[in-house]
């Protein structure tokens, strides 16, 4: 754990230069010369805040400023940040943000199903959803996402939250779809949280485990995970600081690598087509890319059977112990 601390502190210090352009490149506002920093700082309300990446667009220099209590990012012009006081590495590293990315990149990391499975605080009644859209042939599931905005305690006025775990690939082949979500986004009807899916999601049907997903050979890993941010920052969407590795399939190395780009890992512990049983603070996983018929029956079974208001959770809740 000091080994991943001083990690991240070095990002700070060491002028680790990772330029990436995007792959989509018809969008006005253009991201360039994206690349991850480390750079604590207090706002001008005197709130602890960290820079984790740096930018331009349209000549502008942007930061993303992640504020380590709430685990929002906001972006903000680098004019605005001021890094002139100097933060101590035990404040940083003593905020639920950090204190949570310590606790789920671990020591140790199983292959699958690593980090955030469950709200890391009891929840008497709920549960977090994710809806994960790999690539796919089929259109997005609309049905799942009309069933959400239908639930009878979700009205205008409260949108339903929702996780999505969303990789570049799917939203280059479904453009159309992808703007139809953000317009249910922008009528108030979805309360949504961008998880970082990676961008091109490898897979090979043959291949075991341990040599699949983001572990196949010649998969460069940041990249997968910087092209993602690029491609929502692009289209106008604030990325979160959770990552949901393909097929959930992971190792030390990778969960490293998320810690220094401060991101925490998002498994489950409710998959529910492969017959996982959901309980009050669960983190459920659907697929919303068409290919996931039998999971999407049981979500629907179970959210029929709620009565009560909030029964979706913002996934936010399930490491922040603010609300209970
Ligand atoms: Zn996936």
């Amino acid at each position: 754990m000091i080994n991943l601390r001083s990690k991240i502190f070095c990002l700070s210090c060491l002028l680790v230069i990772f330029t990436i352009q995007t792959p989509l490149s018809l969008h006005a506002s253009q991201i360039l010369y994206y690349e991850p920093t480390f750079k604590p700082f207090y706002n001008d309300k005197g709130v602890l805040q960290i820079a984790i990446r740096q930018y331009d667009k349209e000549s502008i220099h942007y930061f993303l400023a992640l504020d380590p209590t709430t685990f929002k990012i906001r972006e903000i012009m680098a004019s605005q940040a001021i890094f002139s006081d100097s933060v101590e590495n035990e404040t940083w590293q003593n905020t639920p943000f950090f204190k949570a990315l310590f606790q789920y990149i671990g020591p140790s990391c199983p292959l699958q199903n690593g980090g955030l499975i469950k709200s890391e605080y009891p929840i008497s009644y709920g549960m977090f959803l994710t809806i994960d859209l790999c690539p796919s042939q089929k259109p997005l599931d609309k049905n799942l996402f009309k069933m959400l905005m239908g639930l009878s305690y979700g009205d205008v006025t409260e949108p339903i939250p929702v996780a999505i775990s969303i990789t570049g690939r799917w939203v280059e082949e479904h453009e159309t779809d992808f703007k139809w979500l953000q317009s249910q986004i922008r009528s108030n009807r979805l309360q949504v949280t961008w998880i970082n899916h990676s961008y091109s999601h490898p897979y090979c049907a043959q291949c075991p485990l341990d040599q699949n997903f983001l572990l196949m050979p010649d998969v460069d890993f940041k990249k997968e995970v910087l092209s993602t941010e690029i491609m929502l920052l692009e289209h106008g969407l604030m990325p979160s600081p959770f990552f949901r590795f393909p097929g959930l399939v992971s190792n030390q190395s990778m969960m490293e690598t998320l810690a220094e780009l401060c991101l925490i890992p998002v498994g489950t512990n409710a998959w529910l087509s492969k017959g996982e049983i959901p309980e009050n603070g669960s983190i459920i996983l659907v697929h919303g890319n068409g290919n996931d018929e039998k999971g999407v029956q049981i979500l629907k079974n179970l959210l029929d059977e709620q009565k009560d208001k909030h029964f979706l959770l913002p996934l936010i809740d399930a490491v922040t112990p603010a609300y209970f």
